[in-house]
């Protein structure tokens, strides 16, 4: 990139967060690929094709409670009634037979109900006198009776394609019997350091050199069922090196995720690269922190360019990042909910740009949020960062913060 172009593209007023999500949904389509996997398999897994129930559940009507199953016609009204225990109804034995007048079955929670049966009495709620079993005059009918289908009917739909696969859905499966499920297949993603100062955790520091912390920590954010994550490890200034390790790299993934050189120093070539041998989508972003973020593509391989401190990173991939790989995995959207909370802290802010402040929320007796901000903001400091539980979100035009004031947060 020349100086000359790198002025002309600091003129542009810079994209803001919502442009740039809009610009990623946008340059981003779902991948096609499905596998099928055995249900054990599927959990956080995106559905390929929606789900159908080709049973009723319950499949048979049986029993909510421990207890009698009777007709309710054989019951006296406003008095006492003896009915005779005929046998019992087990769950996975269920009573053979039917019930004939003044006749009662003893049975248990999830046991099919003899045909003509219509109720369970509690067995808490009855007298035993031998094989007589004696319902007081407030005995309630045609309770305690799970009906076929009351969960769920055949042919109803289960789950629809895009839904990212929860413990629940598992057991819903399980229960209708699908024992195998079309899932997206995993995204094969790849993420690499760049800049001559990092070194690996077991070498000794020397001056100017610091440890690689951000493969640590994408390693962490990227940590998913429906990712494929390999570290590339870290690739020095060099701009031939860069290029050459990135165009090999977008042959073989669909992402690849760098971090540091995006911005515009001496040594910053990423975005220069990007141009050369792909199409940068845009560059820089209008949030705190964060600003150097280049996004694109290098031949079929979409390529994230996040800055190099570590706090930016996280900030970048929370944002920008994680719902572009939601997008790329076909999964739904996920709306990320933002809680209102009274700030506790002065926060101080420059406008123009939208913040990411890393704060710590609570919750008192009364459930009234509140939140205090986690230390100090600079785009270096991880010690806040690793106390926050939250991003306090400053909107561009926002000037700073009170005590007493009420600020969104978004949970990390
Ligand atoms: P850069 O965007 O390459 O100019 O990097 C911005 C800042 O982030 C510099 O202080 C870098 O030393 C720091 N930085 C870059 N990459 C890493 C990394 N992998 N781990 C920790 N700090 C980094
Ligand atoms: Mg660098």
């Amino acid at each position: 990139m020349t100086l000359e172009s790198c002025v002309i593209t600091e003129k542009k007023p810079l994209l803001s967060v919502s442009q740039a999500q809009q610009k990623i949904d946008d340059a981003i389509f779902p991948l096609n690929e499905t596998e099928n996997l055995p249900l054990k398999d599927a959990l956080k897994r995106v559905l390929a094709e929606d789900v159908f129930a080709k049973i009723y559940l319950p499949t048979e009507r049986n029993s909510a409670m421990d207890g009698y199953a009777l007709k309710s016609s054989d019951l006296n009204q406003n008095e006492t009634t003896i009915l005779k225990n005929i046998g019992i109804s087990w769950a996975g034995k269920p009573f053979e037979g039917e019930l004939k007048t003044g006749e009662c079955v003893r049975i248990f929670t999830g046991a099919v109900l003899p045909e003509n049966a219509d109720s369970v009495v509690m067995q808490e709620k009855v007298e035993i006198d031998g094989e007589n079993v004696i319902f007081s005059a407030e005995t309630k009918t045609k309770q305690n009776v799970r009906e076929i289908g009351e969960d769920v009917k055949q042919g109803d739909l289960l789950c629809a394609l895009g839904k990212e696969i929860t413990a629940a859905d598992l057991g819903l499966f399980a229960a209708a019997g699908i024992s195998e499920v079309c899932v997206k297949r995993k995204i094969n993603i790849i993420f690499f350091s760049t800049g001559d100062e990092l070194v690996a955790l077991d070498s000794t520091l020397k001056s100017g050199q610091i440890y690689d912390s951000n493969r640590y920590l994408l390693a962490g954010l990227l940590d998913d069922k429906k990712h494929n994550v390999v570290d590339g490890c870290v690739i020095p200034d060099d701009k031939n090196l860069l290029e050459k390790t990135l165009v090999e790299a977008s042959k073989n993934y669909d992402v690849i995720i760098t971090t540091g050189g995006a911005s515009v120093g001496e040594a910053d070539y990423v975005k220069e690269i990007l141009a050369r041998c792909g199409e940068v989508n845009f560059w820089k972003v209008a949030m705190k922190p964060g600003k150097p973020l280049a996004f694109g593509k290098i031949g079929a391989c979409y390529f994230f360019g996040l800055p190099g401190n570590p706090i930016a990173v996280s900030a970048t991939f929370e944002v920008i990042v994680k719902s572009a790989l939601t997008k790329l995995e076909g999964a739904n959207f996920k709306s990320v909910w933002q809680i209102k909370a009274i700030c506790k802290s002065i926060l101080k802010k420059s406008a123009g740009r939208q913040d990411y402040q890393r704060g710590i929320l609570s919750q008192d007796d009364a459930g009234n949020f509140s939140v205090i901000s986690a230390g100090k903001q600079g785009s270096n400091i991880l010690s806040a960062m690793s106390k926050a539980n939250c991003y306090i979100v400053l909107s561009a035009d926002c000037a700073g913060v009170q005590v007493g004031e009420t600020v969104n947060v978004i949970l990390i």
